[in-house]
Formats: structure tokens, C-alpha cells, sequence
């Protein structure tokens, strides 16, 4: 059997060695899965919904646990990484008040009942991707749960450590064996069979829009039931009636919070000409003030990037010519280091401005007027998130429904909260996960005629 070595992304450090799953062993979890769904299903919604419970209090018993697990082998800070730990608890709760909430329709018809049930897919894959292993987890695992389906979750190759954890702690909390497995392995063995093998019957995946192409047209042979959350390149407008002080003090975190490795990072900051300046030089501190270090330091905000290949990849998009404004620090030393740096002025065509970096780098371009903010905006295969800065409420309202992208924040960068719906435009996905829809989206709508004539 193959292994893989995880490694502290901040040290370089061995952190330990996962046995990775083979094409067999995941048909035969596959087979475990089906066999485990049946029961689950046929569970009371009450007594569904009572394991999920248990399940978030035993998460929530680990959250320390979890968060410095991550620290070690993501690389994230402390503090982000606690919050990660908190939203697994947090969706597992809000989803456990699903199943007794599962209604379906009474709709008046001649000569009978007509009622619909919201029936179970069956067995749903759910690929992650490594710079959020935990949330990402949660969002398909925990509504997929809810609606009376078995899981399978493949963590990424580089961070399986929590999620390995999760299926852990969800026997200890009660759920019955192979209602959730997790098997870490690779793309193109665990994450292939899930995708080609017919007894899974939806696959919730997250990442590259490259990868994400392969995977659709994998489940089209099955028509097999799809969401996908890929890829961004997010705008951050900012209008010259903002309050700017309050906008170039957010921009950081809009785009450098987990080291930009973040598809909804706000990478492309689109500033109005006649503010330009004065938002660079507001810019500038705040950049160069991000605390940029150890993960496992409490007053640390930026951690390492996740791996010396993907560091070497974001490295590509600041060659030596590059038009750097200014830099933020970085450690010297082992681990995976990439100080936070801004471009300016960049070229619309330059890769910089157009690819996903998922690093901590981002372009500032000045814009003329609202229809100009909307055009650059838009000029990008992406539409996953963004933000917009203005004072006046009528242009918030049309640039926010100007910009073509799933996820939009006003004078803010809000987060994602799981209570509300995330997903994207364009490349950057198919459907949407979280908020109150989302159980019904790993459900099949069956309708039922009960005639009543004698
Ligand atoms: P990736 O596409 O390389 O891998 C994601 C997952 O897919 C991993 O678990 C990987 O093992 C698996 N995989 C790879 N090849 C596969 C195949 N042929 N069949 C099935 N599974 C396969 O992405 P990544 O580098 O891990 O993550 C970064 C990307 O994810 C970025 O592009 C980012 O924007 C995107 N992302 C999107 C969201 C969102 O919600 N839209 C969230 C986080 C990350």
C-alpha cells in the first residue's frame, strides 16, 4: 500500500505518514456505504437528527484538538484555525435540525392525494480540496448527512489529518459504521472511482476549475447528480465616495487571509482613478503591518503557503520585473514563505492579473466610472465573490447586481456563513452549497398520486 508524508508546511517538519486508499478499497467502501444508507435512511427523523447533535457535541468537545491539528498540517494560524474547527460543530448543528424539517408538498388534484417526498440520493462523494479542510468538509458532508444519505469524503492529498479525525470522531459520537467514511488518497485513484463508479449517486467537489471540468464530464456518463465550487479571481471596488481610511484598512484581509489560498480572495483590487493614490498610500501600512509567522502564535495573521510547489507557483507570478507597489515580511528560514505583496500598475493581460494566484498577491487597477468598475469586474471566466465600496445606497445596489459572481459584500469582506447560500457564476462553479436550501440539493423530489375513488 502507497503513503503519503504529511509535512508542517511551516517547518518542513515530518508531522506523520497517511496510508492512502486504493481503487479497490474504495469499491469495497463504496459497497459498505450502500449497505449503511439503507438504515440510516429508514432511521426516524428524530433519531437522525439526535446523532447529528451528538455528533456537532463531540466535535465541539475537540475543537482545541482539531484547530491544532490543522495548525500543524495547514499551516494556518491558531486563531483561524480554532474558527475552522468551530464552523464544522456549527454546520453539523444547523444541519441536524433538517430531517424533521424535510417537507414536502400537498398539491391539490382531481380524484386523489398528490404529495412529494424529498427521497435520498443514496451514497454522495465528497472531494476536498487543501486549503480549507475542515469547513469544506462540513458543507457537503453535513447537509448530504441530514437528508439520509451515506458519505464518502476525500480529503486533499496534503491535509487529511482533521478531516481523518472528523470520521473518528463521528463513531465515537454514534454514527453508525459506514454512514460516514473518510479515505484520504489520491485525485486520481479515490476521488476517479467515486466519480465513475455508479453506485455513487452525487459528487460534491471542490476545487480547480481544471479538475472540476475532468469531473463533470466524468459524472455525465452516469448523469450522475453534481456541484461544483471552483475556482476565483474576485474584485474588490472601490468607489471614491467610500470611505477609503476604512476600505484600504479591509483590503488586506480581503484577499491575504489564509495566505490567499482562498477562492473567494479578493485578488484584483479595482480602485477609482481619483482615489487611486490616496488609497495606495493608506494601502501601504497596512500591508506592511500583517503579522506574518508561526501559526501556533496567538498574535500571528498570515501563515505559510501549503507546500514548496505551490509556493514555487505563486513565486512565478512575481518575476523579477515585476511591478511591485510594496511588500509586506515573511520569515526567513524553513517553511513555505511568501510575503504579502501588492502590483501596481499591472497590464490587463499580464497572467498576474487574469489566473488565480491563490497566494498572497494582489493587482490594484484604476477604473474610470460605475459602468467601467462593472466591466473590469466582469472581465474574467470567474464570478465566485467579491466586494464593493460606496457611501450611496442606489450605486451599491447596481454594481451589486452588475457583477456577475455568487457572493458579493458591501463595505465589507464578509466571510461565508453557512446560514446563507455560496457558490458561483460561470467557472467558478454549478449549484450552491450551505444555507437553508442546501439538504434538498442531495435529495431526488419523488411525486405520489393516492387515488381515492372507490
Ligand atoms: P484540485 O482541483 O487539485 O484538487 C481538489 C481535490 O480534487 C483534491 O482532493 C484532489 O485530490 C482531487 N482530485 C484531483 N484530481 C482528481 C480527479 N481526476 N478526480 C477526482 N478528484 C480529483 O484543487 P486544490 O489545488 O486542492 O485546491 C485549490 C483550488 O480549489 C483552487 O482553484 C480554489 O479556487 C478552489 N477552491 C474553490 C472553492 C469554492 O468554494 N469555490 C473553495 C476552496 C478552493
Amino acid at each position: 500500500m502507497s503513503q503519503y508524508t504529511v509535512l508542517n508546511p511551516a517547518t518542513e517538519q515530518v508531522v506523520r505518514t497517511v496510508e492512502l486508499t486504493s481503487a479497490e478499497q474504495t469499491d469495497e467502501a463504496i459497497a459498505r456505504a450502500q449497505v449503511a444508507q439503507r438504515a440510516w435512511r429508514d432511521l426516524a427523523p428524530g433519531d437522525r437528527a439526535a446523532l447529528l447533535r451528538a455528533f456537532a457535541d463531540r466535535i465541539d468537545a475537540h475543537v482545541e484538538e482539531l484547530a491544532q491539528l490543522e495548525v500543524a498540517n495547514s499551516g494556518h494560524p491558531i486563531g483561524a484555525a480554532r474558527w475552522e474547527a468551530g464552523q464544522i460543530r456549527d454546520v453539523v448543528r444547523y444541519y441536524a435540525a433538517a430531517p424533521e424539517r424535510m417537507m414536502g408538498k400537498q398539491i391539490p388534484v382531481a380524484g386523489g392525494l398528490d404529495v412529494t417526498f424529498h427521497e435520498p440520493i443514496g451514497v454522495v462523494g465528497v472531494i476536498v480540496p487543501w486549503n480549507f479542510p475542515l469547513p469544506i468538509l462540513s458543507w457537503g458532508i453535513a447537509p448530504a448527512l441530514a437528508a439520509g444519505n451515506a458519505v464518502i469524503a476525500k480529503p486533499a492529498e496534503m491535509t487529511p489529518l482533521t478531516a481523518i479525525r472528523i470520521g473518528e470522531i463521528a463513531l465515537e459520537a454514534g454514527l453508525p459504521e459506514g454512514v460516514l467514511q473518510i479515505l484520504p488518497g489520491k485525485g486520481s485513484v479515490v476521488g476517479q472511482r467515486l466519480v465513475d463508479h455508479p453506485g455513487v449517486g452525487k459528487i460534491v467537489f471542490t476545487g480547480s476549475t481544471e479538475v472540476g471540468q475532468q469531473i463533470m464530464a466524468g459524472c455525465a456518463k452516469n448523469i450522475k447528480r453534481l456541484t461544483l465550487e471552483l475556482g476565483g479571481k474576485s474584485a474588490n471596488i472601490v468607489f471614491a465616495d467610500a470611505d477609503i481610511a476604512k476600505a484600504a484598512a479591509a483590503a488586506p484581509a480581503g484577499v491575504f487571509d489564509n495566505a490567499g489560498q482562498d477562492c473567494c480572495a479578493r485578488s484584483r483590487i479595482l480602485v477609482q482613478a481619483s482615489v487611486y493614490d490616496r488609497f495606495m498610500e493608506l494601502l501601504e501600512p497596512a500591508v506592511r503591518g500583517i503579522t506574518v509567522g508561526d501559526p501556533a502564535s496567538e498574535q500571528t495573521q498570515m501563515g505559510p503557503l501549503i507546500s514548496a510547489a505551490h509556493r514555487a507557483t505563486v513565486a512565478a507570478y512575481v518575476p523579477d520585473d515585476a511591478p511591485v507597489a510594496f511588500r509586506g515580511s515573511a520569515p526567513d528560514g524553513p517553511g513555505y514563505w511568501f510575503a504579502p505583496t501588492v502590483l501596481a500598475p499591472i497590464g490587463l493581460d499580464a497572467p498576474a492579473y487574469r489566473e488565480e494566484i491563490f497566494g498572497p498577491v494582489v493587482t490594484v487597477t484604476p477604473f474610470t466610472d460605475e459602468a467601467d468598475a462593472i466591466r473590469l469586474a466582469n472581465d474574467t471566466p470567474y464570478g465566485l465573490s467579491g466586494s464593493l465600496w460606496t457611501r450611496d445606497v442606489g450605486r451599491a445596489i447596481r454594481v451589486a447586481r452588475g457583477v456577475e459572481t455568487g457572493n458579493l459584500s458591501v463595505n465589507s469582506h464578509s466571510s461565508v456563513r453557512y446560514w446563507t447560500p455560496f457558490g458561483g457564476f460561470k467557472q467558478s462553479g454549478l449549484g450552491r452549497e450551505l444555507g437553508p436550501d442546501a439538504v434538498e440539493h442531495f435529495t431526488e423530489t419523488k411525486n405520489v398520486f393516492i387515488s381515492t375513488q372507490d
